[in-house]
C-alpha cells in the first residue's frame, strides 16, 4: 500500500516532459520506476538515472511503463538493467541471501564463496554487505554465533555440548573467541553467578567512572569508563544470575582503596581478587601479576614465558577478558615495537596508568 503511494506520487513528480528531461540530465535515481526512457539511435531503453552518455533530446521518447518500451521495440539496456528491480532491491536481496547463508553455515563461510553464491566480485560484495548490515560479513557471521552460543548454553547439558551446538569445531577455537563477545568464561555464564551475592558500587576516579564489585570471596570486577550506566550494565551482563545489591556504607573501604590503587598503581592492592576464568586465562592473569610496576612486557614476550607457540593473540584475548582492571596489570602488555596496543578500557587510560608507573 505504501510502495503504491509512493509510485503514484512519484509518477506525479515526473508527469510532464521537461520534469523527466531534468531527471535525466541529472540522472535522478529518485525518478527510477516513475518512467523510463529509449534512444531511438541505439534502440535500447533505460531508467532515468542510468549512467550512459547522454542522448540527444531528439533522439529520446519517454515510457510510462517499462512494457510499454519494449511494445514499441526496444531492449533493456545492459548498464542500468531496466527490466529487473532497482539496484538497491536487488542489494538488499543479495545481502539477504548472504545472510541467510551465513546462519545456515556450521562453519564461518569465506568471503570468496559468499561472494560467488551471490554473483559478485569478492571486493563488490563486501562493500554493499557493510553499506546494508552496517558490519562486516566476518562481524555478522561472529554476532550470529555469539547468539546461537548464548541459546545454546541456556539449554544444552554441558558447555561442550552449547560448543558443539553453536557451530564451534574446537573448545580451544572457542575459547579464544569467547571471552571477548560473553564478556565471560561459559562455565561463569551457565551459573549466571547464580545464587550468589554481589556488592557493588560506582565512584569517580581521575581515569573516570569506576565500578567495584566483590564477592563474599574478594573484588570480582573492577570495570572502568565513561558512563556509569553502562559500567552497571557490564556487571549485569557479566554475573547475570547473581543478586547485585548497591553497596552499604560498609563497603566504602574497599571501593577507596581501588580507587587509590587507580590513582597509584604502582603500590599494588592489598585486598582478594575472587577471579573467574579458563584455567588458560588465569595462567595469564597470574603471569599479569608478576610484571613489576614501571615495566612493560609484549604479548609475545609473554606467550613465550607461558611456553605457549605463537600466542601473542591469545594471549591479547585473555588480557581483554581480564575483570579486575588495574589489580590485574593488563596495561603493562605491549606491542613487540612498544605501541601501546589495544586496552579493554581505552587506550587513554592505558597510556595514564603507565605514565603514573615511571619509575
Ligand atoms: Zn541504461
Amino acid at each position: 500500500m505504501k510502495a503504491e503511494m509512493n509510485t503514484a506520487m512519484k509518477t506525479a513528480n515526473y508527469s510532464s516532459e521537461a520534469a523527466r528531461w531534468a531527471a535525466l540530465a541529472q540522472r535522478d535515481a529518485q525518478a527510477d520506476g516513475a518512467f523510463w526512457y529509449s534512444v531511438s539511435s541505439t534502440g535500447v531503453y533505460c531508467r532515468p538515472s542510468c549512467g550512459a552518455r547522454a542522448a540527444l533530446r531528439k533522439h529520446v521518447a519517454f515510457h510510462d511503463t517499462r512494457e510499454a518500451a519494449e511494445a514499441a521495440g526496444f531492449r533493456p539496456c545492459q548498464r542500468c538493467k531496466p527490466d529487473q528491480p532497482p539496484l538497491a532491491e536487488r542489494h538488499a536481496q543479495v545481502v539477504e541471501r548472504a545472510c541467510r547463508l551465513i546462519d545456515a553455515s556450521v562453519d564461518e563461510p569465506d568471503l570468496d564463496s559468499l561472494a560467488a553464491a551471490c554473483g559478485m566480485s569478492r571486493f563488490h560484495f563486501h562493500r554493499i554487505f557493510k553499506a546494508h548490515t552496517g558490519i562486516t560479513p566476518k562481524a555478522y557471521a561472529a554476532a550470529q554465533r555469539a547468539q546461537r552460543l548464548t541459546t545454546a548454553l541456556g539449554q544444552a547439558g554441558s558447555v561442550t555440548d552449547a560448543i558443539y551446538a553453536a557451530g564451534f569445531n574446537s573448545s580451544g577455537r572457542f575459547y579464544a573467541g569467547a571471552p571477548a563477545r560473553l564478556g565471560m568464561t561459559p562455565k561463569a555464564w551457565r551459573a549466571g553467578g547464580s545464587g550468589e551475592a554481589i556488592r557493588f558500587a560506582i565512584g569517580a576516579c581521575t581515569l573516570g567512572a569506576i565500578l567495584v564489585a566483590s564477592t563474599a570471596r574478594g573484588i570480582c570486577a573492577i570495570l572502568m569508563g565513561d558512563d556509569p550506566e553502562q559500567l552497571a550494565r557490564d556487571l549485569q551482563d557479566r554475573f547475570p544470575a547473581a543478586e547485585l545489591q548497591g553497596a552499604d556504607r560498609g563497603y566504602e573501604d574497599t571501593v577507596a582503596k581501588v580507587i587509590g590503587l587507580i590513582e597509584a598503581p604502582g603500590v599494588g592492592l592489598d585486598l582478594p581478587l575472587d577471579v573467574r576464568g579458563t584455567a588458560f586465562q588465569q595462567r595469564v592473569w597470574e603471569a599479569l601479576r608478576q610484571i613489576p610496576s614501571g615495566a612493560t612486557v609484549s604479548y609475545a614476550e609473554l606467550a613465550a614465558r607461558l611456553g605457549i607457540v605463537a600466542g601473542a593473540r591469545a594471549i591479547a584475548g585473555a588480557c581483554a577478558a581480564n575483570p579486575v582492571a588495574v589489580a590485574i596489570p593488563c596495561h603493562r602488555v605491549v606491542r613487540q615495537d612498544g605501541a601501546l596496543s589495544g586496552y579493554r578500557w581505552g587506550i587513554e587510560r592505558k597510556r595514564a596508568l603507565l605514565d603514573r608507573e615511571k619509575p
